[in-house]
C-alpha cells in the first residue's frame, strides 16, 4: 500500500539549527521507568521507535549533576563520562535508521531531595523541596550560579560526545532550576536574577547562549518551555509572561517544544481532556518565531496532523504517548495503513511505570518496554510452530488480544463470547462518563482480527464444559473475566461486611447497565483506582444524591499514578458528592450504612437505600473449574487492569507451542560489583 498524498506534507524534512529532522514526527521527552535502572531495556525501546519511523527520538528528563539527583527514580543520567556509553548506545540504535537523538538535560533544583548525593538542593530561593520530604532547597549565590552553567555546559558536551543531534534547555513543567528561576512564585530574589521577566529569564538565557557555543555547531538546541500554567496570575500564562518570554527568546534556540504545565496537564487523560486540548495554548508561538514548533495533544489521527501544520499552528507533530501506543505510528502513516494505527486510549497507565520506577506498560501496547527483555517487537511476532487449533473463551480485553496475536502467527482460532458485544469489561466501562476512547482497545483489535481469515468470532455463544469437549479444539484458553464482588471483601474487611437482610447493595456492574438507585446512595471505595470515582461519578450525572465513603485519606488514591487524582476529588466535588475519606463501612443495614473511622473507630451512621461496594474481583473460572486442564488468562487468571489483560492475552499467543520454561522468563542486567 502506498501513502495517501494528502499526508506527504507530514513526510517533509524539518530543518533543526545544523540537523535535519527526515519528517514531521517528533518523539518528545517521555519517562519510562527504564533510563539508567533498565537501560538495555530502555535503549531497545527509543530504537524500536527509530524502526517505527519517528525523525526524532528523545530521552526523558536527563539529570546533569549529582547536585540534583533524583534518586530512586529511574530515568536517565548523565553526571560524568561513565554514563556517557548507555547514551552512546541509544544515539547508535536510534541513527541505524536516520533519525535524529534529542537529549532532555536537566538540573532538577527544587524538585530532587537529593536522597542518594545528600547535597543540600539548590534553588532561587529558600523552598521546601516538592513532595514531603523533610528537606529545603537553599538559595543559589552567584558562586552557585556559575557552577550550574558550568554544569550544563560540561553535560552538553557529554551529550555530544555520546552522539546526540539535539540537546535540549528545560524551561518545562516547573522541573527545572531555569523554570523555577523564571518562576514568578518561586524566585523571590532582589539581586539580577530575580525581579523582572528578563531578569528571571537571565539564567536561562546564559545557559541557552552557553550551550549554543558548547555544541551548537553540530548539535541543534531546543527549548521546552511550558507556556501555561492553569495558575491564572499566579503562574506563567500564555496570553502574559509565557508570551513575553518566546519574544524575548524567539530566535535564540534552533526548536521550540511548547506544552502546559504541570505534568498532569500536559499529560492529561482522556477522562478529561479530548485529543489536541494544547492547541489554543500553543498555537500562538508560530506567530512568534520562525523557529520550528513542536506541540503535543495525544495526536493520532493523521487528518489532524496534517491540519495542525497547514493552519500553521506547528511545524512538527509532538507525541509521547502516541509513541508508546504505537510506536510504528509514523511507518503505518507511510505505508497507508492508517486503520493499524494503535491509538493510544489516554488511560496514564503508563504514567505508573515512572511513578513506581519500575519499567513502562501500556494499555494498548502490550510490547512497551518488553522490547529488548523479552524480544517482543510491536509489529513482528513468530510465525505459528504447529497446526494447532485454538479456541478462545471470553472476548473481553485478554481473549481480543490473544485472538488477534495467534492470528498473526497464523494459528486457526476461534473466539467466543456468550456476550451480544465483544470488548468484556471495556464494553463496560467504555460507557463511564470520560471514558469513551478506552474502547479503542476494542475497537483496534476487531477490525484486526476481521481482516484475519484464520479468526472467526462468535458471539451469543455461552460455553460449557460440554460444548468446551465438543469443540475440540488443541488448545482452550480462557479469557471469561471477573466480577465485582457484593460481599464487600477487600483491603479493609478481609473477611466481608456484615449485610442485613433487605439491604440494598449493588457493584459497579449494576451501575455501568444502568441501575440507578432511589434515596441516597453510599458508594463505598475499597479498590482505589478509577472505578470508584467513576461510578459515582455516573450516579451523580444521573442525579442520585452520592455520599463517596473510602478508608484512604483521598478519593481514588491510586489515580496518583495516572496524574488523575486531583482532577477526580475536583469533579466529585463539583457534582456535589458528600464526600467521607478515613472511614470504613462497618455494616449496613435496610436503610442505613454505619461507618467506622479508621483512626480511632468513631461510629457514624449515614441513611443509604443502596450501597454500591467497590472492593474487588473474583474470576469468572468456572468452566476451569469443570476443566482444570485448560489455560486461564487475563481476569480470570487474576484479576487486574486492562493492561494487565492485554499483556496476558499477548503473552499467552506468544509463548504456545513454547517449550516450558522454570526460570526468570526475560533478561535482566545486574549491576556489577566494583573491583575495589
Ligand atoms: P479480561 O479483562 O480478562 O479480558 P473481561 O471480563 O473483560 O476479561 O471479559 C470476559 C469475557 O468473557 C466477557 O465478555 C464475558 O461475556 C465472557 N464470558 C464469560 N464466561 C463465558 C462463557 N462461559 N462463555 C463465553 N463467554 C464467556
Ligand atoms: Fe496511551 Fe494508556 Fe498506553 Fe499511556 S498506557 S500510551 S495513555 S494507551
Amino acid at each position: 500500500m502506498t501513502r495517501d498524498p494528502r499526508f506527504d506534507v507530514l513526510f517533509e524534512p524539518v530543518k533543526i539549527g545544523p540537523v535535519t529532522a527526515k519528517n514531521r514526527f517528533y518523539q518528545v521527552p517521555h519517562c519510562n521507568g527504564m533510563g539508567r535502572a533498565f537501560p538495555s531495556s530502555m535503549t531497545e525501546m527509543r530504537r524500536t521507535k527509530a524502526e517505527g519511523g519517528w525523525a526524532v527520538i528523545c530521552t526523558e528528563e536527563m539529570e546533569i549533576h549529582h547536585t540534583a539527583d533524583h534518586t530512586p527514580w529511574a530515568g536517565a543520567r548523565l553526571w560524568d563520562d561513565r554514563d556517557i556509553p548507555v547514551w552512546a548506545k541509544m544515539c547508535d540504535g536510534i541513527h541505524e535508521f536516520g533519525s535524529l537523538a534529542g537529549a532532555e538535560l536537566n538540573h532538577a533544583g527544587a524538585t530532587t531531595a537529593n536522597r542518594w548525593s545528600r547535597e543540600v538542593p539548590l534553588g532561587p530561593s529558600h523552598f521546601p523541596v516538592e513532595m514531603y520530604d523533610p528537606v529545603q532547597v537553599r538559595a543559589m549565590d552567584r558562586e552557585d550560579i556559575r557552577a550550574l552553567r558550568r554544569w550544563h555546559r560540561d553535560a552538553a558536551l557529554r551529550a555530544k560526545k555520546a552522539g546526540f543531534d539535539l540537546v535540549y534547555v528545560y524551561l518545562g513543567h516547573q522541573l527545572s532550576t531555569m523554570s523555577h528561576f523564571l518562576s514568578p512564585y518561586r524566585n523571590r530574589r532582589s539581586d539580577e536574577y530575580g525581579g523582572s521577566l528578563e531578569n528571571r529569564a537571565r539564567l536561562a538565557r546564559e545557559i541557552l547562549e552557553e550551550t549554543k557555543d558548547a555544541v551548537g555547531d553540530t548539535c541543534a538546541v531546543a527549548i521546552r518551555f511550558s507556556v501555561d500554567e492553569l495558575m491564572g496570575d499566579a503562574g506563567i500564562t500564555s496570553e502574559g509572561e509565557g508570551r513575553e518570554l518566546i519574544e524575548m527568546f524567539a530566535e535564540l534556540p534552533d526548536l521550540w517544544d511548547v506544552n502546559i504545565s504541570g505534568w498532569e496537564h500536559d499529560s492529561a487523560t482522556s477522562r478529561f481532556k479530548g485529543s489536541g486540548f494544547q492547541d489554543d495554548y500553543v498555537a500562538f508561538v508560530k506567530q512568534v518565531t520562525t523557529k520550528p514548533v513542536v506541540g503535543v495533544g495525544r495526536y493520532t489521527s493523521p487528518d489532524a496532523m496534517v491540519s495542525l501544520v497547514k493552519s500553521g499552528k506547528l511545524d512538527m507533530i509532538g507525541a509521547a504517548r502516541p509513541s508508546i501506543a504505537d510506536p510504528f505510528l509514523p511507518k503505518k502513516i507511510e505505508e497507508g495503513r492508517i486503520e493499524d494505527i494503535r491509538e493510544c486510549i489516554g488511560c496514564n497507565i503508563c504514567v505508573s511505570g515512572d511513578h513506581h520506577s519500575a519499567p513502562i506498560r501500556c494499555t494498548q501496547n502490550p510490547t512497551m518496554g518488553e522490547e529488548w527483555r523479552k524480544g517482543w517487537h510491536p509489529e513482528r511476532i513468530a510465525p505459528k510452530d504447529s497446526d494447532a487449533s485454538v479456541l478462545i473463551v471470553g472476548a473481553g480485553p485478554a481473549g481480543l488480544e490473544a485472538a488477534r496475536a495467534l492470528g498473526q502467527r497464523g494459528y486457526t482460532v476461534t473466539l467466543a463470547d456468550k456476550a451480544a458485544e465483544a470488548g468484556g469489561r471495556v464494553a463496560r466501562e467504555r460507557r463511564l462518563p470520560g471514558l469513551s476512547e478506552w474502547g479503542r482497545v476494542v475497537d483496534y483489535r476487531l477490525y484486526q482480527i476481521s481482516q484475519m481469515p484464520n479468526v472467526s468470532l462468535y458471539l451469543e455463544s455461552e460455553m460449557t464444559p460440554d460444548t468446551l469437549d465438543e469443540f475440540g479444539a488443541d488448545h482452550v484458553a480462557l479469557a471469561t473475566g471477573a466480577r465485582w464482588n457484593a460481599d464487600g471483601i477487600g483491603r479493609q474487611n478481609p473477611r466481608g461486611i456484615s449485610i442485613a437482610d433487605g439491604a440494598k447493595i449493588m457493584t459497579p456492574d449494576d451501575v455501568m447497565a444502568g441501575v440507578v438507585p432511589d434515596g441516597p446512595v453510599v458508594v463505598f471505595d475499597d479498590d482505589h483506582f478509577y472505578m470508584g470515582g467513576a461510578v459515582a461519578e455516573m450516579l451523580l450525572r444521573a442525579g442520585a444524591d452520592v455520599t463517596f465513603v473510602t478508608p484512604a485519606p483521598e478519593v481514588s488514591s491510586w489515580t496518583h499514578h495516572t496524574l488523575e487524582q486531583h482532577a477526580i476529588q475536583k469533579r466529585l466535588l463539583d457534582l456535589g458528592a458528600k464526600i467521607h475519606c478515613g472511614q470504613n463501612v462497618a455494616s449496613i443495614d435496610k436503610d442505613t450504612v454505619t461507618l467506622e473511622n479508621v483512626y480511632n473507630d468513631a461510629l457514624q451512621v449515614l441513611a443509604a437505600s443502596a450501597v454500591i461496594l467497590v472492593s474487588m474481583r473474583t474470576p469468572v473460572d468456572d468452566l476451569w473449574l469443570a476443566r482444570p486442564e485448560v489455560t486461564r488468562i487475563g481476569d480470570a487468571y487474576g484479576p487486574s487492569t486492562i493492561a494487565a489483560s492485554v499483556y496476558s492475552g499477548h503473552r499467552y499467543a506468544r509463548e504456545l507451542d513454547a517449550a516450558p520454561h522454570d526460570g526468570v522468563p526475560f533478561l535482566r542486567e545486574l549491576v556489577e560489583l566494583s573491583p575495589n
